[in-house]
């Protein structure tokens, strides 16, 4: 039983991390806010590492190998983010709480 630190969903019950988009914040910078990657998944019917349910529209629970990153399109986790070598902050957050999208 494990709880995602980012939805408080447990993680191998909940189809879709409910925290679907990131924010970069950059050092000195105006925070990046991108819509979490849902298109990249698996060939299993739920997620290897994170349990969600395998479906376009679906995010990854924070932490889970399989997310992409939406800056640079590597694994998120171990990315850091590389795409133009500032040090960031990534914080998970509902689309809702930013006013865009639904
Ligand atoms: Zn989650
Ligand atoms: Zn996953
Ligand atoms: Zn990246």
């Amino acid at each position: 039983m494990t709880q995602c630190n980012d939805c408080s969903q447990e993680m191998r019950e909940a189809d879709s991390c409910s925290q679907n988009a990131l924010i970069f914040e950059r050092e000195g910078r105006f925070p990046l806010v991108y819509m979490r990657n849902s298109t990249y998944f698996d060939d299993n019917e739920r997620c290897h590492d994170c349990g969600i349910v395998n479906k376009p529209g679906n995010v990854h629970h924070a932490g889970c190998d399989m997310e992409r990153c939406p800056l640079c399109g590597c694994q998120l986790i171990s990315c850091g983010c590389c795409a133009d070598n500032i040090p960031v902050t990534v914080v998970f957050m509902p689309v809702h709480a930013l006013g865009v999208g639904t």
